[in-house]
């Protein structure tokens, strides 16, 4: 693989936007400066595929069952990551000595796979466990339940005042279940709601969040593969043990019931309403919606398995070499967990996530690899932090960034690794919120040197900058990048890179067939990986701290956050 060797740049490099190549898509501010430090060759030279697949073997091991948070999985995985950061010689990351923090979640189970029944009159609807629909509760209670609740549809449920949008008009649905759409509405006006790519509000976590504004006794989300961005079938793995971080209120605020019913089903309760289903979700895509009481009733009633757990965040530290600055922390993230041991696909119960995190996991220990090689560390310090329960909700990185162990207005900036590239090199790099933040610029600047582009998200209607860890500290405030492999595959068909997302996507995605191929080549993931180690060392030798872009949804949390 050609390493990029026109380093001989400047430290610090004046953005014009001319020097630019051409594809490159992303809106340089003229006059940003940034870092462009050469960074030392013997941190390059310590990434290699060799090493990069060694750690992703073990981690994808079925002896390390699906990384389960809480599992045997948990402990091996644990293990072996402390184990790597000590045998590299990192610090511990964490204040008390050790490579731990600790995440205390409760697990719930549903055990009794309960039926929900639908009723108007004397007619009733049974759906069947898993088949028809999947629910969970977020309560920590022995059970929790729906019982003749009424049954609302509020369209997206939606409150969006920059958009003028409100999809609740006043109305009182507290105590009724809420039949909603997931995604945004789809409105040809392309400056509402993000145009094609999805904004929070279309993500399903803030449509849960919406029921328990509404103080609604339940939600159910109507699934649609092409808006929710992926088959049922992941949905249905909602059905195994759910995580949640454990709250003062035990998440009593929350709607008793959560769930999606799938899309036959939802047009068959429509039709049982006396509605019909496709007239109301356009209904429900213009501004005038208001909601519509089905004059149907919910039942079911959930049995809990419940278990509380401390599961583990992982963090090292590599010291900055500057007294002013070492005190200022550049995090580098990768959720180490996976879904377990599960229901079984193609004979396989074991959802070994490979890529989805396995290969991520192992771009961390490249990071910790290849800074711990330099002969000088960078000005400020860097944190390489693997956390749990990314699957469960993005858990261990909320955890750790509303209990950061170093302050949050000292951390300058995250970059995250979610599923690295493993299939090639690629003349481009996908940036997970393109335009967001002045971290761009660094890419940008990396990539020209590979002689490589940022392109944006391929499909921003997914809502991928709200699906993993970076998001919980774009949250707090903290600058944050997400990439993804690049989609113009070196010496393959146009097309490869979507077909390969495409079979990624409809096989292995969330499913045991997430395990490392004969096929795989990383040498596209080495690349990537010197691109986060060059951003991520200008960065902690920066001047200044990166910032959101003017207008961004996340300036505000940080301008607020750096306030003296
Ligand atoms: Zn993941």
């Amino acid at each position: 693989m050609l390493r990029p060797t026109a380093r001989l740049l400047l430290p610090f490099l004046a953005l014009a936007a001319a020097c630019q190549p051409a594809a490159d898509k992303t809106p340089a501010v003229a006059g940003t400066t940034i870092n462009a430090d050469v960074v030392p060759a013997e941190a390059i030279a310590a990434i290699d595929t060799a090493t990069l697949m060694n750690n992703i073997r073990v981690l994808a091991a079925d002896s390390l069952m699906g990384r389960q948070p809480g599992s045997a999985g948990e402990d091996k995985t644990v293990a072996y990551l402390e184990g790597q950061f000590k045998a590299m010689g990192l610090k511990p990351g964490n204040t008390d000595g050790t490579y731990i923090q600790k995440v205390p979640l409760v697990g719930i189970t549903v055990k009794n796979a309960p039926t929900l029944t639908f009723a108007k009159g004397a007619t009733t609807k049974q759906l069947k466990w898993r088949t028809d629909y999947v629910a969970w509760t977020k309560h920590v209670a022995p059970s929790a339940s729906l019982d003749k609740s009424e049954l609302v549809f509020v369209g997206y449920g939606t409150e969006a005042p920059e958009y003028k949008w409100d999809d609740y008009k006043g109305v009182d649905v507290a105590g009724k279940t809420l039949v909603m759409l997931v995604n945004d509405p789809p409105l040809a006006d392309t400056t509402q709601f993000g145009g094609n790519r999805m904004t929070y509000y279309g993500r399903w976590t803030y449509k849960y969040e919406q029921g328990m504004k509404h103080k609604a006794a339940g939600v159910l989300l109507v699934h649609q593969t092409e808006r929710a961005g992926y088959p049922f079938a992941v949905v249905q793995g909602k059905t195994a043990e759910q995580f949640d971080l454990v709250t003062p209120d035990k998440n009593m605020s929350r709607a008793s019931v959560e769930g999606w019913i799938s899309l036959d089903q939802a047009k068959a309760l429509f039709t049982m309403a006396g509605q019909n289903f496709d007239s109301l979700q356009a209904k429900a895509a213009t501004p005038a919606f208001t909601p519509v009481p089905l004059g149907v009733t919910a039942s079911v009633k959930l049995d809990n398995t419940l278990r509380t757990i401390d599961s583990r965040n992982v963090v090292a530290k590599l010291e900055g070499s500057d007294a002013a600055l070492k005190d200022e922390y550049v995090v580098y993230t990768a959720h180490w967990d996976h879904f377990g041991v599960g229901e079984k696909v193609n004979g396989d119960s074991i959802y070994n996530g490979a890529a989805d995190n396995a290969s991520g996991t192992a771009g961390l220990l490249a990071m910790a690899k290849a800074y711990v090689a330099m002969k000088t560390p960078p000005k400020r310090s860097i944190l390489f932090l693997s956390v749990t329960a990314e699957e469960q909700g993005l858990l261990g990185s909320q955890y750790y960034a509303v209990t950061p162990i170093y302050p949050l207005a000292k951390t300058v900036a995250n970059i995250n690794m979610d599923v690295l590239d493993t299939w090639g090199p690629t003349s481009d790099l996908t940036v997970i919120g393109l335009g967001n933040s002045e971290l761009d610029d660094y890419a940008s600047a990396a990539a020209a040197e590979q002689k490589r582009t940022l392109r944006p998200d391929a499909e921003p209607e997914k809502g991928f900058y709200y699906r993993s860890d970076h998001f919980n500290f774009a949250k707090q405030g903290v600058p944050a990048f997400d990439p993804e492999p690049g989609i113009t595959f070196i010496g393959k068909p146009a097309d490869y890179g979507k077909q390969k997302r495409d079979e990624y996507t409809a096989k292995d995605y969330h499913q045991p067939q997430d395990e490392i191929k004969p096929t795989w080549d990383m040498t596209g993931a080495v690349q990537d990986l010197d691109l986060f180690l060059t951003m991520g060392y200008r960065v902690a030798n920066a001047s200044k701290f990166p910032e959101w872009r003017a207008g961004n949804e996340f300036r505000a949390a940080r301008e607020k956050q750096l306030k003296p």
